[in-house]
């Protein structure tokens, strides 16, 4: 039986899109979230078995994602926690995250939060800057986004997350700057802060091919970058992987385990599960998700055995992400083969190249290969 696993549960709704968001996300279907409540409880009660595991689900960390869980209102929020106290054993999660926006976050949800177990929270901020938060459709405000952070504190959460990002839509590197002090003025515990990536069919993309969008340059980004790698280790934030960055004790223990190739199960439409050398994936229509969980049924759109090559590479891409690395002894007690067998080519010539280094038998990462990262994961693929 597997003792070490993580739970995802996905909730799909949004109070709107935001302008560069291609996540399995909706705004508008509010009238489907009961019905989803329900599914997502079949789903679970089925998962333990549908899984080969008896009784209640044991996981070492929970995740609640999305989408804006805190979408949810009070008693929808209660439902789901009932499914899931109902379903797994949520004392000794060693984390238990929910995502949360600030414009639908308030004291009463937070309560029954921490009254249910959520140990740690994870808020979508993106910018402190109201302008940048316009130009990505972001519904909140600055000021909105720092009275919700202090709420959660008030509330007793003293591990909290929040979510930025650089190079968006007429941001300046001194935007940056402000954003990142009044994270460090707020006493946050942990930042995950992500470049923009333009991704098909987003509002920002469109305005792109309209010529309608103004991005800072690269050489700015690149600038945006420089300074936010020097300035959150300089200000007591450690970066264990390559968008993640915490004070000391303070890393995500659930994300951890998806770089450390540790299993998961994944509920909700969209979600994957990675489970005894298999991969599966749930529908993301929402409609198509209720009907088969209706019917007693899981529809994985994707139900495949990992080929060892794909199992591999993984490894590789994903242990690279943080900043220990990959283990050469894991890798050999995994594969029962050493990874300069399979991968020495890549491995020299990225070491050539500046961006890998090799220390007391682990392969990370170098500064500049964290900066290009998907040079050297490119390199890992197995012709
Ligand atoms: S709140 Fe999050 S999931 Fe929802 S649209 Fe915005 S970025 Fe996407």
């Amino acid at each position: 039986m597997t003792t070490h696993f993580g739970v995802y549960i996905h909730i799909p709704f949004c109070k709107q899109k935001c302008f560069y968001c291609d996540f399995p996300s909706f705004a508008g279907r509010e009238e489907h979230i009961d019905e989803y409540l329900t599914s997502l409880h079949h789903e679970m009660e089925l998962g333990a078995t549908s899984f080969g595991e008896r009784g209640k689900l044991a996981p070492h960390t929970i995740y609640i994602g999305g989408g804006t869980p805190s979408h949810l209102n009070l008693s929808q929020m209660k439902m789901l926690f009932e499914s899931i106290h109902a379903n797994m054993q949520v004392k000794n999660v060693a984390e238990f995250t929910m995502e949360a926006n600030p414009c639908t976050i308030d004291e009463e949800k937070l309560h029954l939060m921490k009254a249910n177990g959520v140990s740690r929270i994870s808020i979508g901020v993106q910018s402190f800057d109201d302008g940048c938060l316009q130009r990505i459709g972001r519904l909140h405000k600055s000021s909105m986004a720092i009275e919700k952070v202090r709420l959660a504190q008030k509330a007793g959460f003293a591990n909290l997350s929040i979510d930025l990002m650089y190079g968006l839509p007429g941001q300046t590197l001194d935007m940056l700057k402000e954003s990142l002090d009044k994270a460090m003025e707020l006493g946050v515990q942990h930042i995950s802060i992500y470049g923009l990536q333009l991704e098909e069919g987003t509002v920002l993309a469109k305005q792109q091919e309209m010529g309608r969008l103004e991005l800072p340059d690269d050489e700015a980004v690149e600038k945006m970058y420089d300074y936010l790698v020097e300035y959150l280790p300089a200000h007591g934030f450690s970066r264990y992987e390559i968008s993640n960055y915490a004070m000391d004790g303070y890393y995500s223990r659930h994300n951890t385990l998806y770089w450390q190739d540790v299993p998961y199960l994944g509920f909700g439409s969209g979600a994957h599960s990675y489970w005894r050398g298999k991969r599966y994936e749930n529908p993301v229509d929402i409609g198509e998700y209720i009907k088969a969980t209706a019917e007693g049924k899981f529809l994985y759109i994707v139900e495949e055995n990992v080929s060892e090559k794909a199992h591999m590479e993984e490894f590789c891409f994903l242990g690279l992400r943080m900043t220990k690395g990959i283990n050469r002894e894991k890798f050999r007690v995994k594969f029962n083969k050493d990874i300069h067998e399979i991968f020495g080519d890549a491995i020299k010539e990225m070491i050539d190249r500046g961006f890998l280094q090799e220390n007391d038998g682990a392969l990370s990462l170098t500064p500049i290969g964290m900066k290009y990262g998907n040079i050297v994961f490119g390199a890992f693929i197995i012709e």
